[in-house]
């Protein structure tokens, strides 16, 4: 491992300025243990023996490396997609769902909580639990209920207990809310997972532990293919896990890393997510990043087209990594988005995630910039969820 990701975080887990635990103590408390089991399980052989084989024969994984052979031509750049979508249930998110869920059962504990915005980390977690024979709750707003109702229905007939959040906006701060309120009731047979590198310490480190092997697959594919590293590697940032996972593996190597969040709307609107772009250092659901804050210093609201990363925070590592200028965070607007998603699906027969086409919408940016340069995307999902949605709002295009 390099001295980088051993640093980082420190034990009261900041990263750089970033990071750390600012919730109750009682909370604290169950933190502090959830952490001391990781430090021990993490190191155990039957511990990573189970994941390894959990890993390659439920999650399907490795995941391969694509080569884009005609947008790559068109481009005049070689273009390569680690194939997240491909991970069992369609998106990078299981891979650490069904590690935090392992965790859960080596610590004894019989039920996995947690909030859901669109549905996306519900679904993954509710699979790991069905899994593993766990209870699950998924707290999930009413608004959201209403507009996410395949994964609602997915999440049941996994097993899961959907629990509708009716205060407030009835969307996602609420539903954290609500789960963290029904954790701390319960917190010695349950588990909180949380959905991103986000959240007090231990999990902004503890998800990108899990999500690392994206990133050292990566490497060891592209390395093996080209018999060199990638120029660029470039990821969708939301809370920002996708992109841990594979920026981890490329920290000391001489490539240019790309963050990509959603410039939605238009900047002067507020209509955006890009929250390392605009944001200001302030404290969200137990921990500090650069924050999207209104006059009061409350979280702003936020939009992009992509309702996986509509997030006023983000992971405390990459403001980290952003302030030490080792990864460019850049963006992409929502029409943007939307062409790379008609394009990659006609040019490769490949239809990504929303969240996931902002990476390659940047990608055809910087194709044009470097002209012959190698680009690497962390394709974090498959796009599905998203087709009636894009052709209901956006249309088919000529
Ligand atoms: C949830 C989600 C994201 C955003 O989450 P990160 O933690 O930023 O990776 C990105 N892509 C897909 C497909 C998702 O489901």
């Amino acid at each position: 491992m390099s001295e980088y990701l051993k640093e980082n975080p420190t034990r009261d887990g900041m990263f750089g300025d970033f990071g750390g635990s600012f919730i109750p103590p009682e909370l604290q408390a169950e933190m502090d243990k959830i952490t001391d089991a990781y430090h021990t399980i993490c190191k155990s052989h039957d511990f990573i023996n189970e994941l390894r084989s959990i890993r390659k024969h439920f999650q399907g994984r490795p995941t391969p490396v694509y080569f884009c052979r005609r947008l790559s031509e068109a481009l005049g750049a070689r273009l390569y997609l680690k194939r997240e979508d491909l991970n069992h249930t369609g998106a990078h998110k299981l891979n650490h769902c069904m590690a935090e869920a392992l965790l859960a059962k080596y610590m004894g504990k019989k039920r996995l909580i947690a909030e859901t915005g669109a549905g996306q980390h519900g679904v993954a977690l509710a699979t790991a639990a069905a899994y593993f024979g766990l209870e699950c709750e998924i707290h999930m707003g009413e608004v959201d209920i209403a507009k996410e109702h395949p994964n609602v229905v997915r999440m049941k007939i996994l097993g899961a207990e959907v629990v509708p959040v009716s205060h407030g906006l009835k969307t996602l701060k609420e539903a954290v809310d609500s789960a963290f309120q029904s954790y701390l009731k319960d917190p010695v047979t349950t588990i909180y997972c949380i959905g991103s590198v986000v959240g007090p310490h231990p999990f902004p480190m503890l998800v990108r532990d899990f999500q690392r092997v994206v990133g050292i697959e990566a490497r060891e594919q592209f390395l093996e293919m080209t018999e060199e590293l990638p120029d660029n590697v470039v990821a969708c940032v939301g809370g920002g896990s996708n992109a841990m996972g594979i920026f981890s593996a490329f920290l000391d190597d001489p490539c240019a890393i790309y963050g990509v969040e959603p410039a939605g709307r238009s900047y002067e609107t507020g209509d955006h997510a890009c929250t390392m772009k605009f944001g200001k250092p302030g404290i969200i659901h137990g921990f500090k990043c650069n924050l999207l804050q209104d006059d009061k210093g409350e979280p702003a609201p936020v939009y992009s087209v992509a309702s996986g990363l509509d997030y006023p925070g983000v992971g405390p590592e990459h403001c980290l990594l952003g302030a030490k200028g080792r990864v460019n965070y850049v963006d992409a607007n929502d029409t943007d988005t939307v062409d790379a998603f008609y394009r990659l699906s006609r040019m490769e027969g490949i239809i990504p995630a929303l969240e996931s086409a902002h990476a390659v919408a940047y990608a055809f940016k910087l194709a044009a910039e470097k002209p012959r340069q190698s680009i690497l995307v962390n394709l974090s999902g498959r796009g599905d969820k998203d087709i009636d949605f894009v052709v209901d709002t956006y249309g088919l295009p000529q």
